[in-house]
């Protein structure tokens, strides 16, 4: 027999796919995960492995089993892990689009849980067997709870204002302030939407003052509505004047038009009386006599993605008509976690227990600083010296569009990794599982202790000592 040239030898040491997938590890990995999937990725990093002895056959390393199955092993996981999934949020910011917005409450996750395995009654009136609607599972609890005379739930506070713009105001003019024609994150543009939804706009005053008297200036036999939008993520502060709800509430019903109030993130609650910035009270904008006030439902309510209004019962019976509904409409399981969620306001004794939101918002020092301390302490026993970590006192935004400009006091551990720059420690961070969200401040990494769970402190010890001992 003639001796094999490199390029042969090389090639015959690879095995072949039956034979590897008969291997233990890969049949363990098969009973996992689905069978072709696993017979796919053996194949593929076959050919890849055949592919660069073939390009270079003097470098090519020897063929190694081992190498091969963990790779095998990391490619199979990595594909099949949820494109989405859960994350640590070390931002500090505690309603942060990005990582999903509000967390939910227990009661919220319990319900939610119900809803999704089980057949429900959604659209049914038990009574009559009849067809029902779904907008009554949270109508009365909203009432309730904001002194309303009716209310609706739809897919989320855009869709709602684009729902009253267009039911209220289509073809006729909507007079707003342009100190309040807000952009929130990067799509939801005040004036991008009124103009999808067929209102016309006429926009009144300047950036920094509007008075009344330009509202109603700009009053025609045309207009059906004024608007008054919370500037949630900005604030226009040095020689400024805004016109208050209740001015316009007045100017309204002196020339019978429409008072709608995006209140933004809004609460149910007065989050001054726990040392927090205030933000639209719903049941104060009621009671001032605004006619319409919408609000999301995963801000600072701490529920699900979702849209509220809530208003006069004429106004909100002309919004449940319109078809549109058919296509802002919000799921099973929003309503789920949504009523849940507003169950909990019934009890504002237990709400900082209770609501996931309130609880993060209020969060002790005393029990951030001994975060702090149990993280610190698991960085130094884990890093073996690599990483150093310490504490420093610092803010934490609220953030999500609400509160935006509003920064409470936090304490921040700060991480650093000698020959590592704070970008690619920062990076490494996200690549860990879970991924674990940080921030930079002053060029360093930090992570911020408003916003980690007690419980998540082992995980994010063992992301840091997998990233000390170079493993990622
Ligand atoms: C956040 C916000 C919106 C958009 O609400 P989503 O629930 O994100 O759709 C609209 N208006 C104001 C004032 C907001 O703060």
């Amino acid at each position: 027999m003639k001796p094999k040239n490199p390029i042969q030898k090389k090639l015959a040491q690879l095995p072949q796919v039956d034979k590897l997938l008969q291997m233990p590890e890969i049949e363990k990995l098969s009973g996992q995960y689905p069978r072709t999937l696993v017979t796919e990725i053996v194949r593929e990093e076959l050919e890849a492995a055949r592919a660069a002895i073939l390009s270079d056959s003097v470098h090519a390393p020897d063929f190694e089993i081992g190498s091969l199955i963990s790779r095998v092993v990391a490619t199979v996981e990595q594909r099949m892990q949820p494109s989405m999934r859960r994350a640590i949020n070390a931002s500090g910011i505690v309603l942060h689009t990005g990582l999903g917005r509000s967390p939910l409450s227990d009661s919220a996750k319990a319900a939610l849980i119900d809803a999704a395995e089980n057949f429900s009654t959604l659209e049914i009136d038990l009574e009559s067997g009849k067809r029902g609607s779904r907008y009554v599972h949270v109508e009365q609890l909203l009432c309730q709870l904001t002194g309303a005379e009716a209310a609706m739930v739809v897919n989320n506070n855009a869709a709602a204002t684009f729902l009253v713009m267009n039911t209220l105001s289509r073809g006729k003019e909507s007079i707003v302030s342009r100190g309040e024609l807000i952009t929130i994150g990067g799509s939801f543009r005040l004036p991008e939407i009124m103009k999808q939804s067929g209102a016309i706009m006429i926009d009144v005053g300047t950036t920094n003052h509007t008075y009344l008297e330009d509202y109603q200036d700009a009053i025609t036999d045309n207009t059906a509505m004024l608007l008054k939008i919370h500037t949630s993520n900005y604030k226009i502060t040095g020689f400024t004047r805004e016109v208050d709800l209740s001015a316009l509430v007045r100017l309204g019903r002196e020339f019978d038009l429409a008072v709608y109030h995006d209140a933004g993130s809004g609460s149910l609650i007065d989050l001054s009386r726990y040392g927090l910035p205030k933000e639209p009270v719903i049941s104060e904008s009621i009671e001032t006599g605004a006619d319409v006030v919408s609000f999301s439902g995963d801000k600072l309510l701490g529920g699900p993605q979702a849209g509220i209004i809530v208003g006069k019962k004429q106004l909100i019976d002309r919004l449940k008509k319109n078809h549109l509904t058919r296509i802002l409409r919000a799921g099973k399981l929003t309503y789920a976690a949504l009523e849940a969620t507003l169950k909990l306001f019934f009890d504002e004794s237990h709400l900082l227990k209770t609501h996931s939101v309130m609880r993060l918002l209020t969060k002790p020092v005393d029990q951030m600083k001994l975060l702090a301390k149990q993280l610190i302490q698991g960085v130094n026993r884990v890093s073996n010296g690599r990483i150093s970590a310490h504490s420093e006192e610092g803010l934490s935004e609220i953030g999500g569009g609400s509160l935006a400009t509003e920064s409470l006091p936090t304490i921040l551990v700060f991480l650093d990794l000698d020959g590592m720059s704070s970008d690619e420690l920062s990076h490494h961070l996200r690549m860990s599982r879970p991924p674990i969200i940080g921030r930079i401040t002053k060029n360093r990494v930090c992570l911020d202790m408003r916003t980690i769970r007690e419980d998540e402190a082992d995980l994010i010890i063992a992301a840091i000592e997998t990233i000390a001992k170079g493993d990622i």
